[in-house]
């Protein structure tokens, strides 16, 4: 969902800000917008005008937002950005070429927050942490662990009171398709070798709220199985202020 434009004098506008008539630009592809904010439109958002001589980077940036947009939607992500102040979320941040829109920045801390309701290639998830990080940015991803769960991952407290992630392995089926998704989620990750880079989960369990951070990976992400990821529990106070709220 495109949330916010630039005018020609370089002023970056918020959607519901936005004037009929006026003109917008795309902030990752520079190409001409039209704000969707009147009438019976449910979720107020800029689209791309449809320009014959650059459609080809109108695609590549639709191709782009479409994936974040299955994201965005869900009110569990909604929910997370809302609580941040309008000028520090959907930012764009450009470097050789590439194009990347944060879900939350924090200048102060210089880090990059990102909200993971849906799946996420490991590619993305890497290319991501690449980039931010070579601009000198923290990155910190906050996964929505109940969404996770129900597809590849229970979690459950062991005898020295650490939380640890395995695969479910209920039926073959399933299991051959969440070893691929949970290698796809995280690639070669691992915590102590990327300390700008952290992973967050938040979880629900009946009225409870869960906060966790992985501290600390076992085994293969390639070969071996089961793998196992070291969490530690979180305050919600300790988990709020990683996140900058
Ligand atoms: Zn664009």
């Amino acid at each position: 969902m495109i949330l916010y434009a630039y005018e020609l004098n370089g002023n970056r506008v918020f959607i519901e800000n936005a004037e009929p008539g006026q003109l917008y630009y795309c902030e990752e592809c520079g190409t001409k917008l039209i704000p969707k904010n009147r009438g019976f439109i449910k979720e107020h958002h800029y689209a791309h005008y449809p320009d014959k001589e650059y459609s080809y980077l109108q695609e590549e940036c639709t191709r782009r937002n479409d994936m974040r947009n299955a994201n965005q939607m869900s009110e569990w992500h909604k929910y997370w950005q809302g609580r941040y102040p309008k000028d520090q979320i959907e930012k764009v941040f450009k470097k050789d070429g590439k194009v990347f829109r944060a879900d939350v920045f924090l200048p102060k801390r210089k880090t990059v927050i990102e909200f993971q309701h849906s799946f996420l290639p490991k590619e993305q998830f890497s290319a991501r942490n690449q980039f931010y990080t070579s601009l000198g940015f923290n990155v910190v991803w906050v996964y929505d662990f109940d969404e996770l769960n129900g597809y590849y991952m229970y979690i459950y407290p062991d005898k020295f009171d650490d939380f640890i992630i395995r695969f479910r392995k209920e039926n073959q089926k399933v299991y051959a398709m969440d070893k691929e998704k949970y290698y796809s989620l995280f690639g070669e990750w691992k915590p102590k070798d990327t300390p700008k880079v952290s992973l967050l989960f938040t979880r629900t369990y009946g009225e409870y709220k869960f906060y966790q951070r992985v501290c600390a990976v076992t085994g293969s992400f390639q070969n071996d199985y089961p793998i196992t990821l070291f969490v530690d529990d979180l305050r919600e106070v300790n988990f709020l202020m990683r996140i900058g709220l």
